[in-house]
Parts: C-alpha cells; sequence; structure tokens
C-alpha cells in the first residue's frame, strides 16, 4: 500500500502541495512537510473535515486543527505539548513496553490505521479510526494523526456522556457532512456520466471502426474484435466470432510460421507495423491483411495481450501479383518471359554450383511459318498460332521444365535433371515433331515447324546470358539447314562464330579492295541449245587467296547489312560489263543479278539503281533481279512496294529457289515477277523418283499458267535434261551445260 492512498487525496494536496497526488505513480518518493509556519498550510489544515494533529520527534504537538480540538474538547491548540496520556491506546498489538500513545506510535515503524477508545479532556469516551503516518528519523521524525468522525457503536460499557452543546455541534457537523456527501455524490454521477459518455463514444469508433480492430492473448485467445474484423473473417457479427472461439485458440493467421513470426516480432520489438499476412476466414479460406500490433504489458513486463489494427489488403494483393505476374509473363501465352526464363536459368545454374552432379540443357526454338501465317491470314491468326505453339510446346515438356517466349516466333525450354543428355534431344525431336503436324487456324491447316537450337550441358557456364547467346546460334545454325530438325551446339559453332566476326571485319573493306568479282552462269534453251542469258554470281577473294562461296559471306553481309553496298557494288560490276558486251554488239542475252530482301526494303534502292541504269546506259529491260521466296516472309510490305518501284525503271523479277519456300499462290499473283527459277532440289533425282518428276511438272505448269518463264537450274547430268526435255522445259542451268564462267568466257558464248 502506497503513503498517498492512506490519505484523502485532497488532504494530502492541501498538506503537501499537488506534488504529492500521485496515488497512481507507485514509484513516488514520500512527500516531505513543508514548513510548518507556513499560513496557507496552517490554513489548509484548519480546514480538513477530519481531526488532525502532527507530532514531533519529541511527541509534541505542532500542528492541530479545529475537528482536532473538538474531538478533545480542547478550548485552546495545545501546541508545544507533550501528547500524552490523553488517552488509552487499547491496542493489544502494540509493544508491552509502549505504555504512552507517543510511545507506541513512535514504535510503528510507518503508518498504521487502528479503532481507538478516546479519553476526551472533558471525561467522555468514544471511538475513532485513526489514521497513523510516521517520516523521517529521530528528531527530524514527524507523525501525523488523523482522527476520523466518531464510529456510531461506542465500545460496550463505554461512557457516552454528550452535552448540549457537543450534540449540536455533533449534528451541525453530521448535516455539513451530508451535504458535503450530496455534493460528493453529484460530483461522483458527472464524472461517471462524462465516463460514460466517453465510453460509449470510444466503442462507437470501435465498432464501426473501417479498419478490424481486436486483442489476443500470448495463448491466442481473443479478448475482443470489432465488426469490421468479424466480417474480415466471415462472420455475421461480433457475437458469433466470439462464440466461434469461445472453447478453442484463436489461430487467425493462415499460416502456422507467419504466424510464429509475428509473435516473435512482438516478443522482440513490442510492436510491428504493415505486418502482411493471410488471415484464416471462418470457411478455411486465406485473405490478404496488413497488420499493426502492439504488445501490452504488466507487472515486470509480462505480456498482458496484444492488440491489433487490421486492413483487409486482398485488392491491393491482387493487384500487386497481377503487376509481378505480368512483369514476367508473355501476355499472349501466359508463359513465362526472358526475365523470368533467365531467372531460372540463373537459379540452375546455382543449384549446379551446390550440386555437381546436377544437369541442364536449353533449347531455344524459332517458328518456321510464322511470319507468313502472320502476313497472309492476319494478326489475331498470328497470335492463335503463337497459342498453338506454345500449348504444343507445354505439352512436349515436364511440369518442371520451365517454357517461355521471347517476343515474336521465339521460344526457349528449360529442361531441369539432364544428366541423359539424350533427354534433351529427345524433347527437341518431340516438339519439333508436333510442331510439323499441321494446326487448324481460322478454318485453314497450317504447317508451324521449328528450327530448335540446342545447349547440352548448360552447368558448364557461368553466365545464363551466354547459353541463350549459344542456344539461339545453335537455332540459327538449324535454320541454315532446312533439313535440320535441331541442331547441337558445339565448341566448333562458338569457333565459327568468333570466324564470322572477324570475316565481317574482312568484308567491310572488301569493296574498297576491290575484293569481289563477278562470274556468270548461263541459262541455255533447251530447244536449240542457245544462250538465253547469264545469271550473276558474286565471289569475294579474301586476303589470304581463298575464294570464299556466296553461301557462307551474303548471310554475315545481311546480318551486318553491308549487303546494301556490296549488293550495289555487285550491280555496278555488272551494269559496266553488260554495258560493255551491249557495245560489243554480240547477241541479245538477259542478265540475272541475285539481290536480297534487305536490299529492296532499303529505301534508297530504287534511287540507285536508277542512277546506274543511267551512268551506264544499260538496258533496264533485259535485267531480271532474282530473289527468293524467304524474301517475301519478311516485311512483305516493304518488299512489295520495293519490286513495284523497281518494276517501274523497266526491270523485272524472278523468283529464286521456287518450291523451297512457302509462297501462297496468292503472292505470286500479287508480285510482279516475270519469271521462276525451279529449285534444283526438284532435279537432282529426277530419273528415279517419280514424286519429284511429278512435282516439277506441276511447277512449270504453274509458272506456264501464271505466264511467267519458267527456269530449271541444276542440271548436272545429260538425263536430267532428256527428262526436262520430255516433261516441256525450255529453259534451264546447270554444271551440265555451263559452270559460272569469268566476262571474258561469257562474253565468247554470245559472240563477244
Ligand atoms: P542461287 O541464286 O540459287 O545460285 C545458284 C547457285 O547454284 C550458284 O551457287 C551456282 O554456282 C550453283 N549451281 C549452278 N548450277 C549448279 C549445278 O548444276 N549443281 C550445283 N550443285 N550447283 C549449281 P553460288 O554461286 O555458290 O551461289 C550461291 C547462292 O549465293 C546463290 O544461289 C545466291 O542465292 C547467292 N548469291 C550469289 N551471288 C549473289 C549476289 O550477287 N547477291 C546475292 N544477294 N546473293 C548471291
Ligand atoms: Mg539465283
Ligand atoms: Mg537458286
Amino acid at each position: 500500500m502506497n503513503q498517498a492512498a492512506l490519505f484523502p487525496a485532497k488532504l494530502l494536496q492541501r498538506l503537501f502541495g499537488a506534488r504529492s497526488v500521485l496515488a497512481a505513480e507507485p514509484e513516488v518518493e514520500a512527500p516531505r512537510p513543508p514548513s510548518l509556519w507556513d499560513p496557507a498550510f496552517a490554513k489548509a489544515v484548519e480546514e480538513l473535515e477530519e481531526g488532525v494533529m502532527l507530532l514531533d520527534g519529541h511527541g509534541r504537538i505542532i500542528v492541530c486543527n479545529g475537528v482536532f480540538r473538538h474531538i478533545f474538547r480542547l478550548p485552546s491548540p495545545p501546541l508545544g505539548q507533550p501528547f500524552v496520556g490523553v488517552f488509552n491506546p487499547g491496542r493489544p498489538d502494540l509493544p508491552p513496553h509502549a505504555a504512552t500513545f507517543h510511545e507506541a506510535v513512535l514504535a510503528l515503524d510507518l503508518r498504521h490505521e487502528s479503532i481507538l477508545e478516546l479519553s476526551r479532556e472533558d471525561g467522555g469516551a468514544e471511538r475513532r479510526r485513526l489514521v497513523i503516518l510516521a517520516w523521517g528519523e529521530g528528531a527530524e521524525r514527524c507523525i501525523f494523526c488523523r482522527f476520523d468522525p466518531p464510529l456510531a457503536h461506542p465500545l460496550p460499557g463505554g461512557r457516552q456522556e454528550h452535552s448540549e452543546t457537543a450534540l449540536r455541534l455533533e449534528r451541525q457537523e453530521l448535516l455539513r457532512l451530508n451535504a458535503q456527501l450530496r455534493i460528493e455524490n453529484a460530483e461522483r454521477r458527472a464524472v461517471a456520466q462524462a465516463l460514460r459518455r466517453a465510453e460509449s463514444r470510444y466503442r462507437d469508433i470501435f465498432d464501426n471502426a473501417g479498419e478490424g480492430i481486436f486483442q489476443w492473448t500470448p495463448d491466442w485467445r481473443l479478448i475482443s474484435a470489432n465488426m469490421s474484423f468479424a466480417r474480415m473473417l466471415g462472420f455475421a457479427t461480433v457475437n458469433a466470432l466470439q462464440l466461434s472461439t469461445r472453447d478453442r485458440p484463436f489461430h487467425f493467421c493462415y499460416d502456422k510460421e507467419v504466424a510464429l513470426r509475428l509473435m516473435a516480432e512482438l516478443e522482440s520489438k513490442n510492436s510491428v507495423a504493415n505486418f502482411e499476412l493471410q488471415v484464416q476466414r471462418s470457411d478455411g479460406s486465406p485473405v490478404w491483411a496488413g497488420m499493426s500490433a502492439r504488445r501490452v504489458t504488466g507487472p515486470g513486463g509480462v505480456t498482458n495481450y496484444y492488440e491489433a489494427f487490421i486492413e483487409n489488403i486482398a485488392g491491393r494483393k491482387s493487384a500487386e501479383e497481377k503487376l509481378i505476374y505480368q512483369a514476367f509473363h508473355d501476355p499472349l501465352t501466359g508463359l513465362a518471359n526472358r526475365a523470368l526464363f533467365l531467372d531460372r536459368l540463373r537459379m540452375a545454374l546455382r543449384r549446379a554450383q551446390r550440386k555437381p552432379d546436377f544437369s541442364f540443357s536449353v533449347l531455344y526454338l524459332d517458328l518456321d511459318r510464322f511470319k507468313i501465317v502472320n502476313d497472309s491470314l492476319g494478326h489475331s491468326a498470328g497470335d492463335e498460332v503463337l497459342c498453338r505453339a506454345a500449348e504444343i510446346i507445354g505439352s512436349c515438356v515436364r511440369d518442371v521444365d520451365t517454357v517461355a517466349r521471347f517476343g515474336g516466333d521465339e521460344f526457349a525450354v528449360l529442361i531441369e535433371g539432364t544428366e541423359r543428355s539424350s533427354l534433351a534431344v529427345h524433347v527437341a525431336r518431340r516438339i519439333h515433331a508436333a510442331l510439323i503436324s499441321p494446326v487448324i487456324v481460322r478454318d485453314q491447316e497450317v504447317g508451324i515447324g521449328a528450327s530448335i537450337g540446342v545447349v547440352l550441358k548448360a552447368e558448364e557456364y557461368i553466365h545464363a546470358e551466354d547459353i541463350l547467346r549459344d542456344a539461339d546460334t545453335a537455332m540459327y545454325r538449324a535454320k541454315g539447314r532446312r533439313k535440320l530438325c535441331y541442331c547441337i551446339f558445339g565448341k566448333r559453332m562458338r569457333e565459327e562464330t568468333m570466324e564470322s566476326i572477324s570475316l565481317e571485319a574482312e568484308l567491310r573493306n572488301g569493296v574498297k579492295n576491290n575484293a569481289f568479282q563477278v562470274v556468270y552462269q548461263p541459262m541455255v534453251n533447251l530447244l536449240d541449245g542457245s544462250v538465253h542469258g547469264f545469271e550473276a554470281l558474286l565471289r569475294w577473294t579474301r586476303k589470304t587467296g581463298e575464294s570464299m562461296s556466296p553461301t557462307r559471306f551474303i548471310p554475315i553481309a545481311e546480318d551486318t547489312g553491308l549487303i546494301n553496298s556490296i549488293g550495289l557494288h555487285t550491280l555496278e560490276l555488272v551494269c559496266i560489263q553488260m554495258a560493255a558486251w551491249e557495245q560489243s554488239g554480240g547477241e541479245p542475252f538477259i542478265l540475272h543479278v541475285n539481290i536480297s530482301g534487305k536490299q529492296l526494303v532499303a529505301k534508297s534502292f530504287a534511287r540507285d539503281v536508277a542512277r546506274l541504269l543511267k551512268k551506264t546506259g544499260v538496258n533496264a529491260d533485259l535485267l531480271r533481279f532474282e530473289i527468293t521466296e524467304s524474301v517475301l516472309l519478311h516485311d512483305t510490305g516493304a518488299c512489295m512496294s520495293g519490286m513495284h518501284q523497281i518494276r517501274d525503271l523497266g526491270v523485272r523479277f524472278c523468283l529464286d529457289d521456287f518450291g523451297t519456300g512457302f509462297s501462297s499462290l496468292s503472292y505470286l499473283r500479287r508480285l510482279p515477277l516475270s519469271s521462276i527459277k525451279i529449285d534444283r532440289s526438284f532435279v537432282s533425282d529426277i530419273e528415279t523418283d517419280p514424286q519429284s518428276l511429278a512435282i516439277l511438272r506441276n511447277l512449270m505448269s504453274l509458272g506456264d499458267d501464271l505466264g511467267l518463264a519458267v527456269v530449271v537450274e541444276g542440271i548436272e547430268r545429260k538425263s536430267q535434261m532428256e527428262f526436262l526435255t520430255a516433261a516441256g522445259c525450255t529453259l534451264a542451268q546447270g554444271f551440265y551445260f555451263h559452270k559460272p564462267l569469268v566476262a571474258e568466257e561469257a562474253g565468247r558464248l554470245i559472240g563477244v
């Protein structure tokens, strides 16, 4: 019990100043008395309703008030007089030697409360509650005595003599006390009412708060909750929530580990802010919530309970999840995107570092016929093809593997656990076979096809990006060799890539160094054996003296953009040669020049051609530009417009390698073509394979029907020539007749 609790706050305040009214603060220092001679103090004591006296260390009265004097019927304050023998303490629990009240009080260590029978000066006696407080040591010691109003029942046998004056005084006193009680009661009621109002205001806030508010104990018992929280958990009322948790712990966290983390944080930090967790609803389903909570402690810092504000963040969470999903997935197919794929690759590399026997492989795919479907059937059909391809690829791999779309028609697959490298090859074959089978898009059968690059033993790499680079290289290699369904990346390929980089540097200086020459392969009229014309074919003599095939350096020139300057240079060489032959008065002849698609879409191409024609004076009617079908797969619109501009200059077009691409017949009608050149692959086994002959016949008649001149290339043997002649072919080209010839030799054939 603290000292302040023994005395009415009002008394202490008036006795010792505001400093002592600290009943709610237990650790406060004991109040020290103010100067006893202070008139304000004396007045305060005088006004008290209880009888009060203060004794010094020698038991002398130093302060006493009117009520005290009235109790003992003292006519004047007995200040300085020893308070001895005024009454009989009558206390069985006091030390036996305490013969006097003073001794008894001194023997008491601190404070005491007792019922005493007082003997008054006027000879009367009465029972009163005495409250004693002592503080200080020795002569410093002060004793404070408070005599409460007389108790109702006197001690049996006690004397009770009230004089009339005493009765009157008592009555007045009672009336005064009564009035005071009424005031106090009224005050108390007003305070209670204010409290109730404040309570109800706070309860309103608690009940109607948009946020959930609740309290729970360290052993997971729900103490209180508001409506928002009950609703968040799927209960119609707070009562329903309370009932459901009455006989069991209130495990509101959906995830046990999160619950442990939450409690650990609350215990260590006393509070948590914006703690995200999933709370468990009444039907067992989780819902995302953000919580701020604090630990409420009791004496000794022991946790009493926790209280929390909580709000439903399911909407924000799902928006966040959606954003994250979008950042890592392809919106069209729902597959992983490049970022997610790279992340998985990095994880696989880390795993391989930890587990030396772990192996994985990567496939890089490019659809072969996507472009043509997209251009001919429209973009939404193209989207359908991509989605079908994604499904097909997904169906060829296991759930643990990752399939990604990198944009356009490029896909990648990460196959984990390929300790047997045949597994990756097996998957590549399976995907290739599945993609070759036609799919139905917009009521049309479409064969997608794919070229696949494979990196086996990807765990030997350090950087994920390098794996993709090499898989991409292998994919290009597979695309270049049409009959290959996949290509495995090997060290040789890397060397070749490096070589192509050095080739590029050399190619750049080729035009300046006059490293290019043109050779001319005649096209023969089978009816009379005459030379119908020539195909100009480019040759590059390298610094080493080696002559490199255009099939090797043209793709590099195309990839690096060098094709524009090399192509124009070639055309210039050809036009100069043509003009020279024309001037020499030889037989009229047709001249075919191979043009890359990249040249065709270049804005300045038609202008450059016009300039060359003008400069050399060549007859544009005799000039044919050969383009391959694959040219049309990329940027068809730009190709078409380029072709029409050239056609306006008088130059005509020949579709080269006809039959190997994927031209739809509608293209043939729309292109400004004058001839087609049937690919040599249809001629190679014409004598033995009746199907090849049948296809060849059909291609020839298709050209005829479209009013196009038809040239068949790649005739190497007499027998092939005979078959072709029998099939009605008139124009042919091949080693059987002539190999590509230098200009001088070619000129001789036309009588120059
Ligand atoms: P292409 O336009 O189809 O040219 C025909 C290719 O077949 C030539 O190879 C030619 O030498 C070869 N050839 C002709 N008759 C026969 C035969 O009976 N048997 C065999 N096995 N081959 C035969 P070349 O000169 O190596 O050219 C290859 C390709 O390089 C050309 O195929 C063409 O696409 C491209 N090319 C050549 N010169 C140029 C050029 O100046 N510009 C562009 N953009 N490409 C060119
Ligand atoms: Mg050609
Ligand atoms: Mg050809």
